[in-house]
């Protein structure tokens, strides 16, 4: 097979298809592995029952179903969805937004791909840009997006204590100020691994470090506000005229609908869709139908604010109990990330005699599956001490599951540790 250089990298290996493909042969094939590793949202009984009845409301309607899947939707998305999108974010961001300011596509990992390569690469004006990520360690699945091999230039973090076992990472200013070529800069909040919540004074200065280099600061809101608001600490939206939000519907509980919305300036927003247009025609129109009477009356809030959010925060309260009694019970030297959203714990541990990836092999002989922490440091060649020495642990699945896998990595760390 003859390849392009982007054919052969991006069907290759890479941190993403390993996790990707992990979790289908463990759903597949291992009924006993403990599920700690891949985003699967979890299993919400009154958020599945809502969207059951709305698909079911949907099959009912017959000029609703057809032109649900029967049309193709406009590049940006349908238009009524749009607006009314528009007129939720609208009391949401605290400044009005438009529907022109609306894309919707195949997921947020599609939207990532295409703002990254929007941005970053070979410049027309033959300046080589990069995407800036600010606080490694960063989601995965933007390791490889880039069509040009070398996206990315990112940043180790400042690493600040804040109470025993606890820290939490911030941006390196100081770092920021020695950079050029910047195309974006890109932050997940809540962030995957770590379930960090950047404070909103963090977010202003990359904003005008952003500003300063004349480029965009992309928010990626996969867990975070105004949904699904997987959010446990008091944090705010943050939106600005040079912010791209990007929003999806997987962890609210549709993961399957492939369905991402970008909110942006106006003009970013129209080469979008155009790119749209020409990756995959249209967006899905399953999510956007199925989003749709949510918008209205408050309902998406309620769902959000009364069932998935306490769900994962029950969650992440039993985890941390657990993984502080079992990881002091074996003498582990642990400290974790202060879990402030999403669904991870992030554990570093300090004294950790073998790679974060020769634990995570352990782990999965003994049957739990987590991920390894050096997936999450790319861009740079100096990702610092954690790169090495920290895993994720997912708590979206089965409690009791779960925390009989924290006490099988409590003891399997005190044997190389
Ligand atoms: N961004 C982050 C931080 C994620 O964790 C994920 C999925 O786990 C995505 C984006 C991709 O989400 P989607 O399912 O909308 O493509």
């Amino acid at each position: 097979m003859k390849l392009s250089r982007f054919g052969a990298r991006i069907t290759g290996q890479s941190g993403i298809s390993d996790l990707m493909d992990d979790l289908g042969d463990a759903l597949a094939n291992k009924p006993e592995m403990i599920m700690m590793g891949g985003g699967n949202p979890g299993h919400i009984p009154e958020v599945s029952k809502c969207f059951q009845r709305l698909l079911q409301d949907l099959a009912n309607d017959a000029e609703l179903a057809h032109s649900t899947v029967g049309v193709y939707d406009q590049p940006a998305g349908d238009q009524s969805f749009r607006q009314k999108l528009a007129a939720y974010l609208s009391g949401q961001l605290d400044q009005e937004i438009d529907a022109s300011q609306i894309v919707v596509t195949n997921g947020t990992q599609t939207s990532l791909f295409m703002l990254f390569n929007l941005f970053a690469g070979p410049g027309e004006d033959n300046v080589n840009r990069k995407i800036l990520l600010p606080m490694l360690p960063e989601y995965i699945g933007y390791a490889d997006t880039g069509i040009d091999p070398a996206l990315f230039h990112s940043l180790a973090p400042k690493v600040e204590p804040t109470s025993a076992h606890r820290f939490r990472y911030r941006p390196d200013f100081e770092e920021l100020s020695t950079l050029d070529d910047i195309g974006a800069v890109c932050v997940s909040r809540p962030g995957n691994p770590t379930g960090n919540i950047i404070s909103t004074p963090d977010l202003e200065e990359l904003d005008e470090f952003a500003k300063s280099w004349g480029v965009p600061l992309i928010i990626d809101g996969a867990y975070g506000l105004p949904f699904p608001n997987l959010i446990y600490r008091d944090s705010k939206v943050y939106f600005s005229d040079n912010t791209i939000l990007t929003l999806s519907l997987s962890k609210l509980g549709l993961p399957a609908v492939r369905t991402g919305i970008v909110v942006a300036p106006k003009a970013i927003a129209k080469r979008l869709a155009t790119m749209n247009a020409i990756m995959s025609l249209a967006p899905a129109s399953l999510g956007q139908a199925l989003m749709s009477p949510l918008l209205e009356g408050g309902k998406l809030d309620a769902l959000c604010a009364q069932h998935v959010r306490p769900h994962y925060l029950a969650k992440r309260d039993a985890l941390l109990e657990a993984a502080d009694r079992h990881f002091q019970a074996h003498g582990v030297d642990y400290e974790i990330h202060e879990p402030d959203g999403a669904m991870f714990l992030w554990i570093h541990f300090p004294s950790l005699r073998i790679s974060s990836q020769a634990l995570y092999e352990m782990l999965r002989e003994r049957e739990v599956l987590v991920v390894s922490g050096h997936y999450f440091f790319f861009g740079t060649s100096e990702p610092g001490l954690h790169s090495d020495r920290c895993i994720r642990v997912t708590y979206s699945q089965n409690s009791d599951k779960v925390l009989a896998g924290i006490e099988i990595i409590a003891k399997t760390v005190a044997e190389f540790a």
